[in-house]
């Protein structure tokens, strides 16, 4: 009898179990849009309406900055070596090509070669 009892609540605990992640992953999968929210992103691009795709994009902003930290370093060092004038390729600072575009959007970064400054041209990311 004991045995019985304590196999019904095994049963209730399993399903109750899954009963919470399958709402969990209806949240995470379909963001604010799965409980009768207008699906909306709060990014410039409206990329990343699903709260993983909120972080996803999140991850790639942070990539987008470190690149353009890095483009920026690699031009300052290159105008060391030519008496102070930025180069005029970005291209001449030998960085790999994926540091010359934009993770998320997979824009070309512009670069002025007269005063040397590079920027990300995706929506969202002019401050970076
Ligand atoms: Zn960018």
């Amino acid at each position: 009898m004991t045995q019985s009892k304590t196999r019904g609540n095994t049963l209730v605990g399993l399903l109750a179990t899954l009963a919470i992640i399958a709402v969990l992953s209806v949240a995470l999968f379909y963001g604010s849009g799965a409980f009768g929210g207008e699906k909306k992103s709060s990014r410039a691009d409206g990329k990343g309406t699903t709260v993983l795709g909120a972080a996803k994009y999140a991850a790639k902003d942070d990539v987008c900055r470190s690149n353009l930290g890095q483009v920026r370093n690699a031009l300052q060092i290159v105008a060391m070596t030519n008496e102070d004038q930025p180069p005029a390729d970005i291209k001449e600072t030998k960085l790999p090509s994926e540091f010359y575009v934009c993770p998320v959007g997979g824009e070309a970064y512009e670069y002025n070669p007269a005063d040397g400054l590079v920027k990300c041209p995706h929506p969202g990311h002019g401050k970076y």
